[in-house]
C-alpha cells in the first residue's frame, strides 16, 4: 500500500511512502517517515494502491503512530479547505493546526488511566487476609467507584506497584474514564429581549447557520451564549469558543468553570505550556472535553462531537494570523461549522463591516440586543471637546481636567485612554531636524523614559537615549508627542494627591501579568492606558473616560482604520458607568463634525456602518470585492520588486473579472531589516479569484527566487 503523507515541508504536495502494514482505515493517523537524512512525523491523508513515483525511488514509512486515535474526516476536511483557500501546502497547514508535541516524535503526555474493580477483584477483597492492608485499601477504593491513577496515588502509598499487581491478578481492570455530566449553575434571569435572542439561537442549534449576536456593551451577550452552550452540552455535544486576547483567557476559563460544574474545559492558546496544550487537545480529540476555549489557533482543535462554535468580539484583528498560514480564525470557524453541520454565533457590539454586511443582507441571521441588561446602567453620555475652542495644554483641555477633578472630589474613578505607549513617539533635534529612526525598520523609535531607552515598537530593538544629536552635536534633543508614560507624569503633576496608575503592555510586563495589575487598578483614582483597558475588565467606580489623540485614526491610508477606530472608542467608552453610576465620555478632537464622532455620540454603530459600507461600495473595497496580495520579502528592496514584476509577467491569463495591480512597497516597507513589497489582486468574484490564485501559485513555486521569500495572503488586513 502507498501512504500519501502531509509533511511540514514548504512544497505544495503530498509525499508517497510504501508500507505493508496499512489499510484505508489508517487515514488520519500520524506516521514516522524518512525525509532526506531526517525523520519526520507527518499525517496520513490518503491510502492508495499505487503511486506515480517509480517503485525504485519510493521509501518505506518507518512506523504508523497509532497511540493517538486518527483524526476524523471532518478535521481533515477543515485543513484541506484551509490549504486550498489560503494557498498554503497541506503539510504547512497540518503543522500549524496540530499542537507542537504531536508534530514531533516525543512522548505524548498520557491521559491518566482509570481503573475499576473486576468481579474476581470483589471476590478477592472478601478473601484477602488483613495483613494485605494496602491491596485491600486499593480494592476498597475501587469498589466505591472507578478512579484515575493520580486520585488513587493521592491516598495510597506505592499505588503504581499495587495497581500493576492488581492488573496482573485480574482484580483490577483499566476502563474508559467516566464522562462527568456537566451541570449548568446559576443561570441568570434574562431580560425579555435576551430571552428572545436565546430562543432564536436555540432554534438553529441542530444545523449549520451563522448568527450575529449584535448588542451594545453590557447587553449581556456572554450570558446568552453561556446558556446556549449549556443547551449544547445537555445534548451531549461539544462547544468551541474563540476569544481574541490571550491575557483574558485564564479569567474567562475561570468564569466558565464556575458556571459549568463538573465540565471538562480545555484552554488552547499559544501561551499554554506545550504538555498542557497537547493534553487538552487530546481530551477534546477523544471527545472527553466539553468546552474548548482559546485564541485563534483553537479553531483547529479536534472536536468529534462539535455542536456549536462561538466567536466572541468577532471583529478583533487578532483573529487573523499574520505569518505562516495566514488564516482568519473567524472565517475558518464558519467553514468548520459548515463542515460539522453545526451553528456558529459571532458576537460583537461593533461587528466587522464584512460580518455586518452579510448579517444585513440575509446571509447571516441578525440577532440584535438594543438594551443594557442591568436596568440602571445607562449608556454613557459622549461629549466632543473641540480643541479649536478649548486649546490643549500638556495633552489636556480644560473641560476634561475639570471633569477629572470633579470625579476626584466624589471619590469616583477616571480613565484616560491613549493608544500609544511609551513617553513620546518621536525623538528629534530642533536645531537640524534630525529624527531618530530604527535602523532595522522604516519607523521612528519611541522614547521610553521609565526604562531610559529608545524602543522600536515594530521589531523590539532597544537603544540608549543619545546625549546629543549625531548630525549637529546639539545636546538639547526633544521628545515630541505624547505616550502613556508622559500622560501619567503630567497627571501626577496636575493632581498630586490622586493615585495615578498606568496600564499598558509595558506595565503589564513589568508587573508580571494582567491579573495583579487589574487588582490594584480598582483602587486607583485615575487610570491611564491603551486598548488593554478597553476589554473585559469591569471597573465599579469608573464614571469618566477621557480620550486623547483620537484623531490619529481618522485619516489613515488603511481603509479599515475608521472601522477599527469606532470599535475601539465604543469599547473604551463602554467602560464608563457600567454599575449604577452614570458614565460620561470626553473625546478631545479637532474634527467634532466628523461622521465617526457624530455616530459615537448617538451610539449609532448601525448608522456609521451603513455610511462606511456605502463608501466602500462606491470605491470598490471589501466586502464588495475580494482581495489577496502576493508579498515578497528580501534584504534588498530592488530584488523584492523585481520578483513581483516577474511574477506578474508569469501570471496565467486572467479574465477582466480580476484586477492585478503594480507592485508597491508595503506601508511599513522595512521591518526588522527585511524589505517588503506586494502586488494587490481584487475581484468581485471569489471563486474566480480563488481559481486564479491556485494557477498562479503553481507558477510561483517554479520562479527563481534569488534571495526573495514570497507568500500569498488571502483577505489581507495589512498593506
Ligand atoms: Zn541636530
Ligand atoms: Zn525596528
Amino acid at each position: 500500500m502507498i501512504l500519501r503523507v502531509a509533511l511540514d515541508v514548504p512544497l505544495p504536495k503530498l509525499f508517497d511512502y510504501r508500507t505493508d502494514e496499512a489499510t484505508r482505515a489508517d487515514v488520519g493517523y500520524r506516521v514516522l517517515v524518512p525525509f532526506g537524512k531526517k525523520r519526520l512525523v507527518g499525517l496520513i491523508v490518503e491510502v492508495a494502491a499505487d503511486s506515480d513515483v517509480p517503485a525504485s525511488r519510493l521509501r518505506a514509512a518507518e512506523k504508523i503512530l497509532r497511540d493517538v486515535p486518527p483524526l476524523e474526516h471532518e478535521w481533515l476536511e477543515l485543513v484541506k479547505f484551509c490549504s486550498g483557500y489560503y494557498q498554503r501546502p497541506l503539510g504547512d497547514v497540518v503543522a500549524a493546526a496540530l499542537p507542537p508535541r504531536l508534530r514531533r516524535l516525543q512522548a505524548i503526555p498520557e491521559l491518566p488511566a482509570t481503573y475499576a474493580i473486576t468481579a474476581s477483584g470483589s471476590e478477592a477483597l472478601a478473601a484477602l487476609p488483613a495483613r494485605q492492608r494496602r491491596m485491600r485499601a486499593l480494592l476498597e477504593q475501587l469498589r466505591q467507584e472507578p478512579r484515575g491513577g493520580p486520585a488513587i496515588a493521592a491516598e495510597l502509598r506505592g499505588a503504581r506497584a499495587l495497581i500493576a499487581r492488581g492488573l496482573e491478578a485480574g482484580w483490577v481492570a483499566e476502563v474508559e474514564p467516566p464522562r462527568p455530566e456537566p451541570r449548568f449553575v446559576r443561570a441568570l434571569t434574562l431580560t425579555p429581549e435576551q430571552e428572545q435572542a436565546l430562543a432564536r439561537l436555540r432554534q438553529g442549534l441542530d444545523k449549520f447557520g451563522v448568527s450575529l449576536l449584535f448588542g451594545v456593551t453590557g447587553s449581556g451577550k456572554t450570558e446568552i451564549y453561556l446558556q446556549l452552550i449549556a443547551e449544547v452540552l445537555s445534548r451531549g455535544k461539544q462547544a468551541l469558543v474563540l476569544v481574541p486576547e490571550i491575557a483574558l483567557t485564564p479569567a474567562l476559563a475561570a468564569a466558565f468553570r464556575s458556571r459549568f460544574a463538573d465540565a471538562c474545559i480545555v484552554t488552547q492558546t499559544s501561551a499554554t505550556p506545550e504538555a498542557e496544550r497537547a493534553r487538552g487537545w487530546l481530551l477534546a480529540h477523544r471527545g472527553l472535553a466539553h468546552i474548548v476555549l482559546g485564541t485563534r489557533l483553537a479553531v483547529f482543535a479536534s472536536l468529534p462531537g462539535l455542536g456549536l462554535v462561538v466567536v466572541d468580539e468577532e471583529q478583533d484583528a487578532s483573529f487573523k494570523q499574520r505569518e505562516g498560514v495566514r488564516y482568519s480564525a473567524r472565517d475558518l470557524a464558519i467553514a468548520r461549522a459548515h463542515i460539522a453541520g453545526a451553528p456558529v454565533v459571532l458576537c460583537s457590539a461593533t461587528p466587522s463591516l464584512e460580518t455586518f454586511h452579510r448579517a444585513t443582507s440575509d446571509k447571516y441571521e441578525l440577532v440584535p440586543l438594543t438594551r443594557r441588561a442591568i436596568r440602571e446602567a445607562e449608556l454613557p453620555a459622549v461629549r466632543l471637546v473641540d480643541t479649536r475652542a478649548h486649546p490643549v495644554h500638556d495633552g489636556f483641555t480644560a473641560p476634561l481636567l475639570e471633569a477629572i477633578s470633579a470625579r476626584l472630589g466624589r471619590g469616583e474613578q477616571s480613565l484616560v485612554f491613549l493608544n500609544r505607549r511609551g513617553y513620546a513617539p518621536v525623538l528629534a533635534c530642533p536645531a537640524c531636524g534630525w529624527v531618530k529612526g530604527c535602523r532595522r525598520c522604516s519607523a521612528h523609535m519611541v522614547v521610553h523614559l521609565s526604562e531610559r531607552s529608545l524602543r522600536c515598537h515594530h521589531c523590539g530593538l532597544a537603544e540608549s537615549i543619545p546625549r546629543a544629536c549625531p548630525e549637529c552635536g546639539n545636546p538639547d534633543l526633544h521628545p515630541f508627542g505624547r505616550g502613556t508614560q508622559r500622560v501619567e507624569i503630567s497627571l501626577g503633576e496636575k493632581f498630586p494627591r490622586a493615585r495615578v496608575l498606568r496600564l499598558d503592555s509595558d506595565a503589564v510586563r513589568s508587573q508580571s501579568g494582567l491579573d495583579g495589575i487589574l487588582e490594584s487598578a480598582d483602587r486607583a483614582d485615575i487610570l491611564v492606558g491603551t486598548q488593554i483597558l478597553a476589554k473585559g475588565h469591569h471597573f465599579e467606580r469608573l464614571t469618566l473616560v477621557g480620550v486623547l489623540n483620537a484623531d490619529a485614526g481618522l485619516f489613515s491610508s488603511d481603509y479599515r482604520a475608521g472601522e477599527r477606530s469606532f470599535a475601539q472608542l465604543q469599547q473604551v467608552a463602554g467602560r464608563a458607568g457600567r454599575a449604577s453610576l452614570p458614565g460620561e465620555v470626553f473625546i478631545q478632537t479637532r474634527y467634532p463634525g466628523h461622521p465617526l464622532y457624530q455616530a459615537l455620540v448617538k451610539h449609532d454603530y448601525t448608522g456609521f456602518a451603513r455610511s462606511v459600507l456605502a463608501e466602500r461600495r462606491e470605491a470598490g473595497f471589501p466586502p464588495f470585492v475580494f482581495e489577496a496580495v502576493l508579498r515578497a520579502e528580501s534584504a534588498d528592496a530592488m530584488r523584492a520588486m523585481r520578483f513581483l514584476r516577474e511574477a506578474i509577467e508569469a501570471a496565467p491569463p486572467r479574465s477582466a473579472a480580476i484586477s492585478l495591480f503594480d507592485p508597491t512597497p508595503m506601508s511599513l516597507a522595512r521591518l526588522a531589516g527585511v524589505e517588503r513589497a506586494q502586488a494587490l489582486l481584487q475581484s468581485r468574484s471569489r471563486p474566480r479569484l480563488q481559481a486564479f490564485l491556485s494557477k498562479w501559485s503553481e507558477t510561483l513555486y517554479r520562479l527563481p527566487a534569488h534571495g526573495v521569500r514570497w507568500h500569498l495572503d488571502v483577505d489581507p488586513v495589512e498593506f
